[in-house]
């Protein structure tokens, strides 16, 4: 049985500038990300991933082609509307944690619903800390939670709102080696667990090895699609494209 789409785009085209300052960031891309999966986009420096995020998750327009979010088409939203997908349906994790400092890592995690004006669903924020294994660290502030469980409360705040897809952008980067390896486990037990679905960036074979599938770019196209990719089979397609 075939899980239902989450998120996918179609033939998306990314030029920035004109001239001789011309810059094709996306070449012509289709893709679709499963529903309940763990999805990294990989590839060399340069080679679209960002650009191809920003695009799927509504932070940047393309030059062409379409990108639906279920059934809705982002390019035919007006900013407000496009606004509101984002902060009802996406969630985000990022490098840098962007934890409110005076606030507990409960309050953090309830800000963007309750700013939303939404209910907070007590049980489910009680599953999510328990997965999340920050259960015992909600009443603390992030000045007092390592990094790594600093970046779980940011997951936990984009979990809360069971978003359709969450976009993560390199969010191990500010970690090291032993918190990055407990995150990715932590965040492949929220697709797994909690089924949601995650769409990760990151330039590091060793973290897309924790994906369920890694989607590799070059050069603003797709050359690669690996299923329950090995480090082995990450770095041969890396070599592969040069990288
Ligand atoms: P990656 O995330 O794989 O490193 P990016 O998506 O950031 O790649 O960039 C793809 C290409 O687009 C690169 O050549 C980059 O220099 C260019 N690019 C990205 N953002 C901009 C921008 N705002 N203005 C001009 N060029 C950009």
């Amino acid at each position: 049985m075939h899980s239902p789409i989450a998120t996918r785009c179609t033939d998306l085209t990314k030029i920035y500038g004109a001239g001789d300052g011309r810059v094709t960031a996306l070449a012509g891309v289709t893709a679709a990300f499963a529903a309940g999966a763990f999805t990294a986009i990989m590839g060399p420096s340069g080679s679209g991933k960002s650009t191809l995020m920003h695009c799927l998750a509504g932070l940047d327009a393309a030059t062409s082609g379409q990108v639906f979010l279920g059934e809705t088409e982002l390019g035919t939203l007006a900013d407000a509307p496009l606004s509101r997908l984002r902060r009802d349906r996406l969630g985000f994790v990022f490098q840098s944690f962007n934890l409110i400092p005076t606030l507990t890592a409960e309050q953090n995690i309830t800000l963007p619903a309750r700013l939303g004006g939404r209910r907070i669903d007590r049980p489910w924020l009680m599953e999510i800390a328990r997965t999340l294994g920050i259960e015992d660290r909600l009443g603390h502030r992030p000045s007092e939670l390592s990094g790594g469980q600093q970046q779980r409360v940011a997951v936990a705040r984009a979990l809360i709102g069971r978003p359709e897809v969450i976009f993560a952008d390199e969010p191990t980067g500010a970690l090291d080696r032993a918190s990055s390896t407990q995150l990715l486990g932590y965040l492949g037990e929220c697709v797994r667990g909690l089924d949601q679905t995650v769409v990760m960036v990151t330039h590091d074979p060793n973290v897309a090895a924790y994906a369920d599938r890694v989607l590799m770019l070059a050069d603003g196209l797709v050359v690669d699609d690996l299923l329950a990719p090995t480090d082995d089979a990450i770095l041969h397609a890396l070599s592969g494209i040069g990288a």
